[in-house]
């Protein structure tokens, strides 16, 4: 019979890889608790009309990669491919906004683009993202941008380079889209079928354009800077004080842009140089028209998104492998042993110490082996005579120290034996 296979462009992540992956969640949650944001965790599929109008209609993620099917019951649901729509849904359906004062939400789990699978770029890949709802003051776009860049870099993550624009309010894109189409009109058979179709629809994400003739002539474009009105001016002004003020280094990048009319203000993005082509870990800005676009009241609002696949790429690269290893290797042998062996495994894991217990039967020599592969740091050997008189012996493996003592005393001086555990780390 033919073997079923994942899916192309979805992955299986091995034990093997799931050591970066936790590592990832445990740094970005514990920065993010500090920070007083608290998890929210929303369907993984929705309405697909919440994604057309979450997103909008004129973007690749709803014209090109969308997972959508009907049910049973003939509605059109979608894989979310992104998850501010499904927070911001939440948001407004549990009037969150009640609770006074800003939200600050973080998430993690699954996203869902039908796009060319290649190396940082899959079908289901993993976000963790969070959302800032309910200000507009220049410190949430700090804050947010900080928290971004804290974990990135708590990761040990570096050449990292975070490029910063402003798309300003409404009205300014307004006058900055009919500039750029006046001056792009003139090119338009020069330029890519996407952007020729997009000239008219949604002429900045031209800018955003991968093709290398639309790049050049992009490059003489007007730039979106030269279009902000006063206050968008200064909230941006105000953005890049604070950014000093805390030493976070940025570039400008005025053809980094949002294409739709609720993105405001801040856009940004962290690329790594150490990554090829799917240079972006990090992309997020503002979207102060998107909740009332939603149907919800005014709520100024700024958040990202960070992409797991291609933060593990860069931690495999730096070997730093947080792979998980036994502070104790329980090898035993014999009926009696076996029994005991087992009782001060659960005992000392209840005691909070990182315990394998072999399981085999086999051979002291073949349990030894594995004792060794498993980088513990101690050893605990249980034969007939440890059985007979409630001892053990306990060996540690860098040192091949070995010392007999009763088991009870192991299980009494669990603090010390956790300070001898920290000297015999290598
Ligand atoms: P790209 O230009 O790489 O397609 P994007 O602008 O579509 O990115 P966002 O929607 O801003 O990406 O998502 C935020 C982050 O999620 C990206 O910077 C990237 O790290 C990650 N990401 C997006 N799409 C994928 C994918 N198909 N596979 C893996 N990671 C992805
Ligand atoms: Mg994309």
């Amino acid at each position: 019979m033919a073997k079923i296979q994942a899916i192309r462009g979805t992955r299986d992540i091995l034990p093997e890889e799931v050591g970066y992956w936790q590592h990832i969640e445990t740094v970005a949650s514990t920065i993010l608790s500090n920070a007083l944001y608290q998890e929210i965790r929303t369907p993984i599929f929705e309405e697909t009309s919440l994604f057309e109008r979450g997103i909008g209609e004129a973007t690749d993620v709803v014209g090109k990669e969308m997972y959508t099917f009907m049910d049973r019951g003939d509605r059109s649901l979608t894989l979310r491919p992104e998850g501010t729509a499904g927070v911001v849904r939440s948001f407004i359906q549990h009037n969150l906004a009640a609770s006074g004062g800003v939200q600050k939400l973080w998430y993690k789990g699954p996203m869902f683009r039908y796009e060319r699978p290649q190396a940082g770029r899959q079908r289901q890949f993993h976000q963790i993202g969070l959302e800032l709802l309910g200000s507009r003051d220049p410190r949430a776009d700090v804050e947010v941008i900080a928290l971004a860049t804290d974990i990135l870099s708590t990761l040990g993550l570096k050449n990292l380079s975070l490029s910063l624009n402003s798309v300003g309010n409404g009205e300014d894109r307004q006058r900055y889209r009919d500039a750029l189409v006046s001056y792009l009109t003139p090119y338009k058979d020069q330029l890519d079928a996407d952007s020729q179709d997009r000239l008219n629809r949604n002429p900045l994400r031209i800018l955003d354009s991968k093709d290398q003739k639309t790049q050049e002539i992009c490059q003489n474009a007007p730039s979106i800077l030269e279009y902000l009105g006063e206050d968008s001016q200064k909230h941006f002004e105000q953005v890049q004080q604070l950014l000093n003020d805390l030493g976070v280094s940025y570039q400008l990048n005025p053809s980094l842009v949002r294409g739709l009319d609720y993105y405001t203000h801040t856009a940004f993005e962290i690329q790594s140089a150490d990554l090829g082509a799917q240079a972006t870990v990090c992309g997020g800005g503002r979207y102060d028209g998107l909740i009332s676009q939603l149907g919800g009241s005014e709520t100024p609002s700024i958040g990202w998104a960070i992409g797991m696949e291609r933060l593990v790429l860069l931690l495999q690269k730096l070997q730093t492998t947080p792979v998980l290893v036994p502070d104790f290797y329980i090898v035993s042998r014999g009926e009696k042993a076996e029994a005991q062996g087992f009782v001060l495994a659960q005992k000392l894991r209840n005691a909070g110490l990182k315990v394998e217990l072999d399981l085999s039967g086999s051979a002291f020599g073949k349990q030894f082996k594995r004792a060794d592969r498993s980088g513990a740091i101690a050893c605990i050997i249980l034969g007939d005579a440890e059985a007979e008189n409630q001892t053990v012996q306990l060996k540690w493996m860098a040192t091949q120290e070995q010392v007999s003592l009763l088991q009870a005393e192991l299980l009494s001086q669990i603090d010390d034996l956790k300070q001898q555990l920290t000297r015999h780390k290598k």
